[in-house]
């Protein structure tokens, strides 16, 4: 992919860029955990996006994405950042560094990448921080890891529209191959776990659907974690997010919220703590136990949290029940999107086989695989 972004910016522009890199991410476990402080446990992926950039002095920004074949331009004085266009989210990072104070002048970029879209594996918060990471280096302006993460996950946020927590910038920002991150929203700071699985590999089962009230959903479960919050604060006053919660807090939660709210809640408080099992587990390579986790993680997500569908509940149940799987949940916002399991290498090609036939048979879908391992952060190639 560098190749190819060098060649088609010389093609374009005629120089020669500074390329960067910023991975996806998946997230073994913690899912809507972050906006409420909580734990997640993701890692950075081999896939990513890659940026080509060079100063211009043309008083014009020149943007080309190679994965949509489009160019785009604009002017730093008077952009518009829309939703739903790749170029927002290269004027959204613009528009915050200006803001911050940060002087910025014209470019020339190439993105292109390697990452499915929409898939659960944050291509958007890749693109961002490459963007980020890019603009950082071509003008000397030594961002800060930490500030980038928060750049892209505001550039999320106030432009394209999505309500997003700081895991997806943040683990592409500071990724280590071969780790696992175990953040905490809370302070935004991490420890490294090395992801040992021996025979096992992680890898993703992709249900080719993406159900349209993933964003509308998303911002409700949301709100409806920030209101069981304002309802719990009177009995406890201390509390200031789900996380502050333990398992044995939860009768008296069951008792203090409406029966609407509790499962969500119920969902945030058992995943948190699951985290925390879950990179016990991983450190004394306890990999059934690590399984078992990911499945309970999934039954919580569709059952409690109700952010699963049809398909990927199927996938599910199907991947659990094969030979060679210790476990597989959903991963990411929901209704839609990937499955990641935890399989044996050996019994992969087949298990592939099985679900292809039974996904097809049952929703006329060819699912998508996809094999991933943890992989290094954002940086210039
Ligand atoms: P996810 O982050 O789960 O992959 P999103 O819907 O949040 O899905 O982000 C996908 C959007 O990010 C795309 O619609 C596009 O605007 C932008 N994007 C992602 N990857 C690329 C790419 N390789 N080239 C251009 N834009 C991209
Ligand atoms: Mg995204």
């Amino acid at each position: 992919m560098n190749s190819k972004i060098i060649a088609c910016f010389s093609q374009l522009f005629a120089a020669d860029p500074l390329v960067v890199f910023a991975p996806g991410r998946i997230n073994l476990i913690g899912e809507h955990t972050d906006y409420q402080e909580g734990f997640v446990f993701p890692a950075a992926v081999k896939q990513g996006i890659w940026a080509g950039i060079t100063k211009n002095e043309l008083g014009l920004c020149r943007l080309y994405s190679l994965d949509f074949d489009q160019e785009f331009s604009f002017e730093l004085d008077s952009m518009s950042p829309k939703k739903g266009h790749w170029a927002t989210y290269v004027m959204g990072i613009c528009t915050l560094f200006k803001q911050a104070g940060y002087r910025i002048k014209e470019f020339d970029l190439v993105i292109g990448g390697n990452l499915p879209l929409g898939a659960g594996l944050s291509s958007s918060a890749a693109l961002s921080v490459a963007v980020g990471l890019g603009i950082s280096e071509a003008f000397d302006l030594h961002i800060p890891k930490k500030d980038l993460a928060r750049y892209a996950q505001k550039a999320e946020q106030l432009f394209a529209g999505v309500n997003c927590g700081i895991m997806d910038p943040y683990s592409s920002v500071f990724g280590q191959e071969g780790k696992a991150m175990l953040l905490d929203c809370r302070s935004q700071s991490h420890d490294y776990l090395p992801v040992k699985l021996g025979e096992y590999k992680l890898v993703l089962v992709h249900s080719k659907v993406s159900h349209s009230l993933a964003a509308s959903a998303y911002n409700q479960r949301r709100s409806a974690c920030e209101e069981s919050v304002s309802l719990l604060q009177t009995t406890y006053p201390e509390l200031l997010s789900l996380r502050d919660l333990s398992l044995t807090d939860l009768p008296k939660v069951k008792y203090l919220l409406p029966a609407g709210l509790f499962p969500k809640a119920k969902h945030v408080i058992s995943e948190c703590s699951r985290v925390l099992e879950a990179a016990k587990a991983l450190s004394r390579n306890d990999l059934v136990h690590l399984g078992q986790l990911l499945k309970a993680s999934h039954q919580s997500l569709s059952q409690d949290f109700e952010v699963s569908c049809v398909e990927l509940d199927f996938l599910a149940q199907e991947v659990i029940g094969m030979e060679g799987v210790l476990g597989a949940r959903m991963m990411g916002g929901g209704f839609g999107g990937c499955l990641l399991g935890l399989v044996k290498e050996s019994a992969w090609v087949s298990i592939q086989e099985k679900i292809t036939a039974a996904y097809q048979k049952k929703y006329l879908l060819t699912p998508d695989f996809i094999e991933v391992a943890p992989g290094g952060g954002a940086q210039k190639i």
